[in-house]
């Protein structure tokens, strides 16, 4: 689980059609049992043929440049001991924590080593999406099934949609993680690059062990922090995890139960509205008011009717009045999707767009859905390079891109549109070759 939102104001930059990876300097020494992919990358290059998790975008380098730790790691225990202490956490438990609380210097060289690509949403998808994913979830809910019933009963929340973060997680519990979770939060926690956000889940941390879920020698997880099966960071897996096969403990490592309620009650906190829709894959038509295939545009699904939008097999659309976005992850020629109100969720588990629509879509294949349209002729993409020097365009034509990152984020998406109106072009925000030579064109020509 992701929630870079309180992490970095640069991940809402990442959006459809573009997914950012980023990658630990550790892996360039590839270790005999290599570290499970975490949400930065794929610490290993075996693991990278077969990525299996989410990955989130890496600190900007603005903040990694401007940031310097001062003073030592023993004043900032000391100091964060004390807090802790008057945070209700128990000296017995501080002294069960103790020898784990240490600085580790490999944790900052993997978080600081990131290196930043992108990646097309077709290409994301296709791999973490994968027909592993897709037959895993399935035979899942099958096996667990009273389970999976009993906890829709009673948070709302259906398997399909559980079972595609499990399996985008940790394919199903299969790699959870094998660093040592107190010494990663006492690192990150120390350092000055996001030492709020991580005092905070080093105190969840040691809550969770006072309340006798884990011991500190159980910890273990990705090399940030997160635990479980659907790798929880330890301020939800204490706030919102279940002890649902009633054995005292919230176990979300090892547990099947605990982890499917655990991650069912979190989603419904975050709004799920049962027996809804989340997503559907359409055909859109050769025209259509394009500008209105925005994520924040709503319509009623009889409009999209009208407009001549269908289902994926090609049937109408149910024409009613259930409010729907449609989402063109890689612009008019794409893959195209109707999404509603449930669809909300999915950027609030992780904000960046293409892991959100990757995550949906493999829960309405889970579901029963079938294979994702490949797009039609002409689907063409821009590399990291390119969004930048399109980036730079738009500033000389004078829009407020944010940062010239490579990152087709919102901000560059709202300019994509803009100039596409502009321009007489189809303006589905999805940034082109053809757009980019049209750019540059223009600016030969001043
Ligand atoms: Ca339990």
């Amino acid at each position: 689980m992701k929630h870079w939102k309180y992490l970095l104001a640069a991940a809402f930059l990442v959006a459809a059609g573009t997914f950012v990876l980023a990658q630990g300097a550790s892996e360039q020494k590839p270790k005999p049992k290599p570290a499970p992919a975490n949400m930065f990358g794929f610490p290993s290059p075996e693991l990278r043929q077969k990525p299996k998790t989410a990955v989130a975008p890496a600190p900007t380098p603005s903040v990694t440049a401007t940031c310097r730790n001062t003073g030592s790691f023993d004043r900032w225990l000391a100091d964060f001991k004390r807090e802790a202490l008057e945070q209700g956490i128990s000296q017995r438990t501080l002294n069960a924590a103790g020898s784990q609380l240490t600085y580790e210097q490999s944790i900052i060289n993997r978080d600081r080593g990131q290196r930043v690509f992108s990646q097309g949403f077709l290409q994301f998808s296709d791999r973490m999406a994968a027909g592993h994913r897709i037959k895993g979830g399935q035979a899942q809910i099958q096996k667990h099934a009273a389970l999976f019933k009993r906890v829709e009963e009673q948070y709302g929340v259906p398997g399909p949609v559980i079972a595609s973060f499990w399996g985008l997680e940790t394919d199903f519990g299969g790699n959870i993680g094998n660093i040592t979770t107190l010494p990663s939060l006492a690192t990150l926690a120390y350092d000055c690059r996001r030492s709020d956000l991580f005092r905070k889940e080093l105190l969840s941390a040691l809550k969770i062990i006072q309340r006798g879920d884990l011991t500190p020698d159980q910890m273990i997880g990705s090399w940030a922090g997160e635990l479980g099966q659907t790798q929880f960071l330890p301020a939800h897996y204490y706030d919102y995890g279940v002890d649902f096969d009633g054995d005292g403990k919230i176990n979300l490592l090892r547990s099947t139960p605990d982890v499917i309620a655990s991650t069912a009650n979190y989603i419904r906190s975050l709004g799920w509205k049962q027996h809804e829709p989340w997503m559907h894959e359409v055909r859109v038509p050769a025209r259509l008011p394009w500008d209105q295939a925005d994520i924040a545009i709503k319509h009623p699904r009889s409009q999209w009717a009208a407009w001549g939008v269908r289902q994926a097999n090609g049937q109408p659309l149910d024409a009613d009045e259930k409010p729907a976005s449609l989402l063109l992850p890689m612009g008019r020629l794409g893959p195209a999707f109707l999404v509603y109100e449930n669809f909300g969720i999915f950027p609030q588990w992780n904000n960046s767009l293409t892991y959100s629509t990757t995550a949906a879509f493999l829960a309405t294949r889970i579901a029963g859905a079938g294979p994702m349209s490949r797009g039609k002729e002409g689907l063409e993409s821009l590399s990291f390079e390119e969004i930048r020097e399109l980036q730079r365009l738009l500033v000389k034509r004078g829009y407020d891109v944010g940062k010239i990152d490579g990152i087709p984020g919102a901000a560059t998406r709202a300019a994509v549109k803009d100039v596409q109106m502009q321009l007489k072009m189809p303006a589905d925000s999805y940034p082109t070759p053809d757009l980019l030579n049209r750019l540059r064109g223009r600016q030969e020509a001043r």
